[in-house]
Parts: C-alpha cells; sequence; structure tokens
C-alpha cells in the first residue's frame, strides 16, 4: 500500500497482493469494506480497477473505500509497478475515474449486478477540503455508462463497469417494470 496523490486527491493505493496476502490497513477504521471487492482484486484477475482509500478530512486514523477504473482497458499491473517504486505520473490517472462498488438492480427485468459506479456524492475532495465540482463533471462525461447486460434498459446510475450477476438475488415480481412504461 502507497499513499498517492491522484488528481488532487490524496490517496492510499491497495496493490492486490497486499489484499491477497491479507496485510494489515494503514488505518484504524474502513467505512464499506465488500467482501466481494476483496475477493475480486485478490485474484488479480482485473487489469482495469484498483482499490484506493481516501483517509476522511480531519479524520485521518479513518478512510472511505473507492475503486479507480480506467475506461481504456488494463494497464493497472503496470502503475501498481510504478506506484510501488515511486514513479507513476498524473498520465497513468487521466482516465482513471473514482468508483464505489455497488450491487445494482435493473428494474425492467429484476436481476441484480456486481457493479462499480460514479457515486452521486463528488469524491475529488483535496488536502484543504475543497471539492473540484469541474474535474467530477469531466470525469462523468468522459465515462462510458452501461446499461442492462440482459434487457438492456438503464440501470439509473452511473454504471462504467458490470463484473457479472449476483447469484440468486432478484428484485421481487411486484417492483419489475414499475418506473418503465
Ligand atoms: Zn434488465
Amino acid at each position: 500500500m502507497t499513499e498517492i496523490t491522484v488528481d488532487g486527491v490524496r490517496l492510499i493505493y491497495v496493490n492486490p497482493e497486499c489484499i491477497a496476502a491479507g496485510m494489515p490497513w494503514p488505518v484504524r477504521e474502513i467505512t464499506d469494506l465488500e467482501p466481494f471487492m476483496l475477493d475480486r482484486l485478490a485474484t488479480g484477475a482485473d487489469d482495469d480497477v484498483r482499490m484506493v482509500l481516501r483517509p476522511r478530512f480531519r479524520a485521518p486514523d479513518s478512510a472511505d473505500v473507492y475503486y479507480l477504473y480506467w475506461s481504456e482497458g488494463g494497464r493497472a499491473r503496470d502503475i501498481d509497478v510504478r506506484v510501488t517504486q515511486g514513479g507513476y505520473t498524473g498520465t497513468d490517472f487521466t482516465n482513471a475515474v473514482l468508483t464505489i462498488y455497488q450491487a445494482t438492480f435493473c428494474t425492467k427485468c429484476g436481476y441484480v449486478w456486481h457493479t462499480l459506479i460514479i457515486p452521486p456524492d463528488n469524491p475529488y475532495l483535496d488536502d484543504r477540503g475543497v471539492f473540484n465540482h469541474e474535474l467530477f463533471r469531466t470525469k462523468i462525461v468522459q465515462s462510458k455508462i452501461l446499461t442492462c447486460p440482459t434487457c438492456h434498459a438503464s440501470l439509473r446510475q452511473l454504471v462504467v463497469k458490470i463484473f457479472g450477476q449476483v447469484e440468486g438475488e432478484r428484485l421481487p415480481d411486484c417492483m419489475i417494470g414499475m418506473w418503465h412504461g
């Protein structure tokens, strides 16, 4: 785990090997540690996603979890090395957006998906406590927003990555289609 600054935001970059090895977290309190993502990242299979921790403003011993998602294919294994050796540059993160994990359901067909979404609340908070709203808007505009893999309806969230279906989960029949004409 290495501290980096990306787009003005101070982050702790979590190398997948640290997750696989069960290394201790560098802060005392972490919100939203998602078992699905820990298992998934520990395998090292995804070259377009990395976990990062954003220490809380005024509470540096606690952190929120985000996932850097690179929209134009994977280079994360290369970036792991550059981050560890101190040779990364801002260019490495130009196509990366800060996301959060969410189990997202499709209100049309009812299937539930393991997804990364651009969060509704701006995550681009710098060390002075200032939000970079312009950058947040730019990241949204640059992102390809995905629809439901089964029925292609809008998922009504800014979904940028779908890992697969949440097995055995489905929206109750009485709620399916209620948002669609
Ligand atoms: Zn659907």
